[in-house]
């Protein structure tokens, strides 16, 4: 990709951008034209109605996709900006092909208040790298005792639509059964953390063959499935909406896909790592492979893959986790639970569904953009490639291939399961709000701040 600069327009409106010779969703070349923030064109009118300062970018070989949205982002701020902040993990995101992601709600303090969620909200237009959308905590403190105010943080600046206790599951089903119940009023999701607590005390990596050569304490498949099947009969019962954060079994594929016949409200997401890893890696003793749920068996990645194939798992979820490096750079009992993801999760879905032929480029769009802003009820997000669509958009080259540095990423977490792979796939260019945040591979600048007019409520549904 090569860009052409010329001179900048006034900040107010922008720099033009027409994307020439771009393979749109991989199927046909078509050029385009960003300007306003909107793709103003598509085909030959893109060329004929740019304006004379448009920049041209060359993307020749390239596949245009909708900017990817991530439902399981941790931005660890506010309170551990030693870990991450949304400066850093939403710089991240930009290079990953990410125009919006959801920070959850485990920070310090946790986000279960209107000010928290709106503090966090604020500092993501701040950066202007990529739409943060806060994930409201479901508990007071993730306490699973007592509600927090999930008609508050709905209607806040933040306008919350996801609610999770996620790091722990809301395992008391009274509790879940009242979330759910709760946001159906203002259209909100309960995405929950399946891991009943009691199967899994003191676990340490995949119930299974390796643990019990290891003889580490099993996270067993039933601690998953178990929930994830209470809580879909919950969702029935209440007729209110459920998402499953982060699927790792077959058996909760198959609880999902028997949910989904019955017309239950249930989507699922699942993580890269989960669709190419295995708990075969944990033979090596080494932390960065630790993470809950665990890596599972070589069969559960076939039955991830197909899932999110067929649709039964909606979309990806990167569960992207930053720690520094002392909580993750010793023993494997001390060590903390948690992968980077954000600049890595275009590559090993390219890798694990795309080369195997599993999904298409539009298939790709589905579960990391079209589905996933829709779980969020994100209106601009996920959106056609077409003339007055919201410009949230990348470019990726599918021929590329790199090798995994976590050290020169941009996350301030080390904590990459997939350092030293050859990966296919990079993301060349990302545009958020018609604004060119990545270039060339490389951060550009960021959005400017919007107008206060211009904030949250225009932009959700
Ligand atoms: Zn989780």
């Amino acid at each position: 990709m090569t860009t052409t600069t010329s001179t900048r327009t006034s900040a107010r409106t922008g720099t033009a951008y027409l994307i020439r010779g771009g393979s749109l969703l991989g199927r046909g070349v078509e050029d385009l034209l960003v300007r306003d923030g909107r793709i103003a064109a598509v085909g030959s009118a893109a060329a004929s109605g740019a304006p004379q300062d448009a920049v041209t970018i060359d993307a020749d070989g390239l596949v245009v996709l909708p900017g990817m949205v991530d439902l399981h982002t941790h931005l660890r701020e506010p309170g551990r900006e030693d870990a991450e902040t949304v400066e850093t993990g939403s710089r991240a995101a930009a290079l990953g092909g990410f125009t919006a992601v959801h920070a959850m709600a485990n920070s310090s303090p946790v986000a279960d208040t209107a000010g928290v969620v709106e503090q966090v909200y604020r500092l993501g237009l701040a950066s202007g790298w990529v739409e943060v959308r806060p994930v409201g905590a479901v508990t007071v403190g993730l306490g699973g005792e007592r509600l927090a105010e999930l008609g508050a943080m709905a209607e806040s600046r933040a306008g919350v639509r996801v609610f999770s206790d996620d790091g722990i599951c809301v395992s008391d089903p009274v509790l879940m059964r009242r979330a759910l119940e709760y946001v159906k009023a203002f259209d909100g999701v309960i995405a929950q953390h399946a891991q009943e607590p009691r199967l899994t005390e003191g676990a340490q990596m995949n119930e299974g063959d390796v643990s019990a050569v290891l003889g580490l304490a099993g996270w067993p498949a039933v601690a998953e499935e178990s929930i994830i099947a209470r809580d879909v009969l919950l969702a029935q019962h209440v007729g209110s909406r459920l998402h499953v954060c982060h699927v790792s079994t077959a058996g909760s594929v198959e609880i999902i896909r028997w949910a989904k016949a019955r017309g239950i409200d249930v989507t699922a997401e699942v993580t890269p790592h989960h669709l190419l890893l295995t708990d075969e890696l944990v033979r090596s003793y080494d932390p960065v492979y630790k993470v809950n749920p665990p890596l599972r068996t070589p069969d559960d990645v076939t039955a991830l893959r197909a899932a999110l194939a067929d649709g039964t798992i909606d979309a990806v979820g990167t569960d992207h986790a930053p720690h520094p490096s002392e909580h993750k750079e010793c023993e494997w009992a001390q060590a903390a639970m948690g992968m980077t993801g954000l600049e890595t999760a275009l590559s090993v879905v390219q890798h694990a569904m795309v080369d195997t032929g599993l999904l298409d480029w539009e298939g790709f769009a589905r579960v990391t953009s079209v589905t996933p802003a829709r779980i969020g009820r994100l209106g601009h997000q996920g959106r056609p490639l077409a003339a007055g669509e919201p410009a949230n958009l990348i470019l990726v080259d599918p021929a590329a291939r790199w090798t995994v540095d976590p050290t020169t990423m941009a996350t301030k977490g080390r904590n990459s399961p997939f350092r030293g792979l050859q990966l296919p796939g990079s993301v060349r260019a990302t545009f958020y709000a018609g604004h060119a945040t990545v270039l060339d591979g490389r951060l550009a600048t960021p959005r400017p701040v919007p107008a206060a007019d211009e904030e949250a409520p225009a932009w959700n549904l």
